[in-house]
């Protein structure tokens, strides 16, 4: 029997009112279900806003270093549980071990950083213009956030979203992606466990267009924080923008590690493997280009070829394993359309481009780590996010060449240079149009208490992560305090 789970409202477990469900699968083994799960609409997510809007007016008064006491908690419970997390992770959504220790590490690092910003959301005092007059501006709380968020970091991102959130004195309404429902169930539970009151926290599961939708057009909802892909999120910002909510959006990328003629090639190899292969390549902010220097070209792609073409692919709880699984068979479909149109468009594999056969790989949604030389920066496969294990490599006779080639997306996530020329890196680091840049380190990397987005089409000009995700997620309140016991005219007294 699959264990059956259930949404999370007003501090119960329920079904959805509907009574449909869905299942979940191991996409390295697709005969084994991790669970079943309510398949929620629209009533589900009504019930759920109504929970967090009465929530919200106690919990907007728990002081926040109180609030953030809790979150410490939560990040102790997870260090707790920290494998037992991980293994339900890889198994419902099929990264290798390491990384899914990774993704809750990231987790536990943001509930101990929101814990301590408890004890600052600083705020300003600024001198008035006029006598006995005190001015400030304090953060407020919002009211109830909707977070929407993808199933390639199941638990990473949710927190990013949740905890700065909850810290802020804001109530959620939570919809994980039906690829990872479970690992966000074991968050709520967590979250519970650890003292959030009843109402405050509610998860809802289901589909986009269901749940998500519902939640994002919900006239109750005050602020959206999503993550996902750049269409599901423009769709979101129009739908948002009719009762003029506030909405984060992060969104696609399509990053590039440029490696210049003077850079550490064996330090450069071991970025490109991890930033293009690891999670399959189902990061947002995974190596897709690799932009060499002619005059290195042929030696590095040689020594990159044979390395990819020893990763060893398989189920992610397996001791070895480097390569998991896509996440479904929409997504392995989709790497298979673009190693196509790739082939079309020109482009020549050197390494991959097939479902692996043979090998206990029968039963997963595997695909093979792969290279295409001679891409042209106009091609598909340099300019449109794949989101599988697919590297496209583009010539460059230059750092100006590269970084043009580099910029030429209308995303504007993540992007890495090797150069040990120092006039090189700052240049680049000025020049490229990205919300994220790594000199001498792969494209993948973020670190939790940094702001964390990306310019052009992967976002709106918000950051999550570090101190810039608070302000999102409070409203600015300023405040004029006269003491002076009678009417001062600002802008008209003193002058
Ligand atoms: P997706 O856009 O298909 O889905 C993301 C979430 O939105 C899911 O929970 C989904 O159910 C929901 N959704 C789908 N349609 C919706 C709708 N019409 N209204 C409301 N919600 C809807 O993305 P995905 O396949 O889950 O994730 C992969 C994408 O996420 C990639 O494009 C990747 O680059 C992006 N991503 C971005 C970041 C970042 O921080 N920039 C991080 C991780 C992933």
């Amino acid at each position: 029997m699959s264990k059956k789970f259930q949404n999370f409202i007003n501090g119960k477990w329920v079904d959805a009112k509907s009574g449909q469900t869905f299942e979940n699968r191991n996409p390295a083994n697709w005969d084994e279900v991790v669970g079943v799960f309510p398949k929620s609409g629209k009533e589900d997510v009504n019930e759920a806003v109504r929970a967090a809007r009465v929530a919200f007016e106690k919990w907007r008064l728990v002081p926040a270093p109180k609030r953030g006491d809790i979150l410490r908690k939560v990040g102790d419970l997870m260090v707790a549980r920290k494998e037992d997390l991980s293994k339900q992770m890889t198994r419902e959504m099929g990264k290798v071990m390491a990384e899914t220790r990774g993704d809750v590490q990231e987790g536990i690092d943001t509930a101990y950083y929101a814990g301590t910003e408890g004890r600052r959301l600083f705020g300003h005092t600024v001198p008035s213009e006029l006598p006995n007059k005190f001015n400030m501006a304090i953060r407020v709380p919002i009211g109830v956030a909707g977070i929407v968020t993808p199933w390639n970091f199941p638990m990473a991102i949710p927190t990013w979203k949740i905890f700065p959130a909850l810290l802020s004195g804001n109530t959620v309404v939570f919809k994980p992606a039906t690829d990872t429902p479970a690992t966000a169930t074991s968050l709520v539970e967590i979250l519970m466990e650890a003292g959030i009151p009843e109402g405050v926290v509610n998860i809802i599961h289901g589909g986009g267009g269901d749940v998500g939708m519902a939640i994002v057009s919900h006239p109750d909802v005050d602020l959206v924080s999503f993550t996902g892909s750049t269409v599901v999120g423009k769709k979101i910002s129009e739908v948002a923008s009719a009762t003029l909510k506030r909405v984060s959006l992060e969104l696609g990328g399509k990053n590039a590690q440029l490696v210049m003629d003077d850079g550490d090639l064996d330090l450069a190899l071991d970025g490109v493997l991890w930033g293009a292969f690891g999670t399959t390549g189902q990061r947002c902010t995974a190596t897709s280009r690799l932009i060499l220097h002619e005059k290195i070209y042929d030696k590095f792609l040689g020594m990159l070829v044979n390395k990819v073409a020893s990763l060893k692919v398989g189920d992610g709880l397996i001791e070895g394993v480097q390569v998991g699984p896509c996440v479904n068979e929409g997504q392995q479909k989709t790497v298979q359309s673009y190693v196509d149109i790739g082939l079309k468009e020109g482009a020549k594999i050197a390494v991959g481009g097939a479902i692996p056969k043979g090998g206990g790989l029968e039963k997963g949604w595997f695909y093979s780590p792969t290279i295409f030389t001679d891409v042209q920066p106009s091609h598909r496969i340099a300019k449109e996010e794949i989101f599988g294990p697919v590297l496209s490599v583009i010539r460059t006779s230059s750092l100006e060449e590269g970084i043009r080639i580099l910029n030429d997306t209308i995303y504007g996530l993540s992007s890495a240079v090797y150069t040990r020329n120092v006039n090189n890196a700052f240049q680049a680091i000025r020049d490229i149009k990205a919300g994220i840049t790594y000199i001498n380190a792969p494209t993948i990397g973020a670190e939790a208490h940094l702001p964390f987005g990306g310019v052009k089409q992967t976002g709106n000009g918000h950051r999550e992560g570090g101190w810039t995700v608070y302000d999102f997620f409070t409203e600015w309140k300023t405040v004029y305090i006269d003491y002076s016991g009678g009417l001062q005219r600002a802008q008209i007294d003193n002058y």
